[in-house]
């Protein structure tokens, strides 16, 4: 592997939240091992669930030079890479613009985009809707809902809608970068802290760090509420603000 190859791949893992990486030894040859490992040896294209304990950062190939939408979602396959596999109906893959200068990052499906297999088609996906849609036709932009393009850090539906584990966003975040690093937009908007948290890594709650841009592999990155939040009745000044942050990323976008 050359050097710039390394460098590369480094930063992907960093990006990852990696810290550490081990060096594993040569396998052995399959007589060499016990019985009962060899036993235990996984069979060609069956990929075991590891239970939460088991979960430990590996090495995740980065996209091939010619990535494209199309070669995630294969790579993606019928996808058993983390527990969320087993109570999902359909994998959320993402949708709209391939080619869009505005990505918006949310958690993961619910219980509507897992039954139909697309992103924000809920009630929450109605406001993003007509978040998007308004406000542009109120700034006199020609933008649309199907302009931009939308997808999730983790691909399947936490059951409960529970917020993803940090493994669960780790392993499925790369299918989530390669999507980012493949469209190139000029802004990314985070619906709330898990995805302002799968990209930029901070802590912070989400009322502390939205409205400011921040920044993922160069790309303009805005955090702000997710609008499962500003459906709740009493958060009528984050609906406010939420707004504002949208006028700002679709002007910075757009104009
Ligand atoms: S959430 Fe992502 S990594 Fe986990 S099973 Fe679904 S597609 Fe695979």
């Amino acid at each position: 592997m050359d050097r710039e190859t390394l460098r590369r791949q480094l930063e992907f893992y960093r990006d990852l939240g990696i810290r550490e990486l081990r060096v594993e030894p040569r396998a052995q040859p399959a007589q060499a091992l016990p019985r009962a490992a060899a036993q235990a040896e996984p069979q060609p294209g069956v990929r075991p669930i590891p239970s939460p304990n088991q979960m430990t950062p590996s090495l995740i190939p980065m996209g091939p030079d010619n990535d494209s939408l199309e070669v995630i979602r294969q790579d993606i396959g019928d996808c058993k890479r983390c527990r969320l596999c087993e109570a999902r109906n359909r994998i959320v893959f993402g949708s709209g613009n391939e080619q869009a200068r505005l990505v918006f990052v949310g958690e993961g499906p619910g219980a509507d985009e897992d039954a139909q297999g697309l992103p924000f088609v809920g009630r929450a996906g109605q406001l993003l809707t007509q978040m998007i849609d308004g406000t542009a036709a109120k700034e006199g932009m020609a933008i649309r809902r199907g302009d931009v393009y939308i997808c999730n850090v983790v691909k399947c539906r936490p059951p409960e809608n529970r917020t993803p584990l940090p493994d669960e966003m780790e392993i499925c975040g790369q299918f989530l970068f390669r999507q980012l690093t493949v469209i190139q937009p000029k802004a990314i908007i985070c619906l709330g802290a898990t995805a302002a948290k799968a990209l930029l890594g901070v802590k912070e709650g989400i009322t502390k760090i939205r409205g400011r841009w921040h920044n993922w592999r160069d790309i303009q990155v805005m955090p702000t509420y997710h609008p499962s939040y500003l459906l709740r009745p009493y958060n009528q000044n984050a609906k406010r603000e939420a707004w504002e942050d949208l006028k700002k990323a679709l002007h910075y976008a757009y104009d």
